[in-house]
């Protein structure tokens, strides 16, 4: 369980009225039973339900089960598309480890708006269910161009492209550090968004081979392939 609060031996922690809703309702959990809970900073810990009712409860914390882990240095830039898709993009990032997950806005982009805290809410739900120690952070929808103006080039851009032909590139011999990987909408970017991307040096380019893929596969195939190769 996800709790935004210090977390040590000792220490009292508040559940909030929905949490105790999961842990009595939907667990059946009691008085006296422990659970797991993490903050996303001070790694996991095992922490005691000492009061649980409607409108929410506490619990004691007992002991680390877990150091935090830090997620490795992996960004997703992706456009976002239809809603139940773009939930998908955001909860299969926050499984494959991304430590921050952007939605880009692109000339072919169709939504204008996005619900940055349910989507923040589903990233967090998604590291609960994979036992992390880290909860990513989603961004506001940002303008590509305005993201590319601003981006600093030690983080390096895995752009997923369709259009390229030939082998995919050999990924082993790029170089570790941080990535972002960047996913375009399902109209694909640009022309200009194209040339923009192609002059920038912190750009490569990769093929996730010779079919066209649905932004949203194409979002959880890029970032498997980073994490089986450059991921740690
Ligand atoms: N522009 C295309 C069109 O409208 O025919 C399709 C875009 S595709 C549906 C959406 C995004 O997924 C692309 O912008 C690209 O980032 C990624 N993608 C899909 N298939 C890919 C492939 N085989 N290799 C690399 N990237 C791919």
């Amino acid at each position: 369980l996800y709790i935004d609060h210090p977390m040590a031996k000792g220490q009292p922690v508040p559940v909030e009225a929905a949490q105790a809703h999961y842990l009595s309702g939907v667990m059946r959990l009691r008085v006296g039973d422990d659970i797991l809970v993490f903050n996303g900073r001070d790694g996991e810990w095992s922490a005691r339900i000492v009061q649980i009712g409607k409108r929410g409860g506490s619990l004691e914390i007992v002991a680390q089960t877990a150091p935090q882990r830090d997620p490795p240095d992996l960004w997703l830039l992706f456009a976002p598309i239809k809603k139940a898709r773009t939930d998908f993009i955001v909860e299969k990032a926050a499984e494959m480890g991304a430590a921050r997950i952007l939605p880009v806005q692109t000339e072919f982009t169709n939504s204008e708006r996005i619900r940055q805290d349910r989507l923040q809410a589903h990233a967090i739900e998604a590291a609960e269910q994979c036992g992390g120690t880290y909860v990513p952070e989603v961004g506001d929808l940002v303008p590509l161009p305005r993201l590319l103006d601003d981006w600093n080039e030690r983080r390096r851009i895995l752009w997923a492209d369709e259009v390229m032909a030939g082998p995919v590139q050999t990924l082993s011999e790029l170089p570790r550090g941080p990535w972002a990987i960047l996913v375009g909408p399902e109209g694909g970017f640009s022309d200009a968004e194209r040339a923009r991307l192609s002059g920038m040096a912190a750009v490569t380019r990769i093929s996730l081979g010779p079919r066209i893929l649905r932004a949203d596969t194409a979002a959880v195939a890029a970032m498997t392939l980073w994490q089986a190769v450059l991921g740690d």
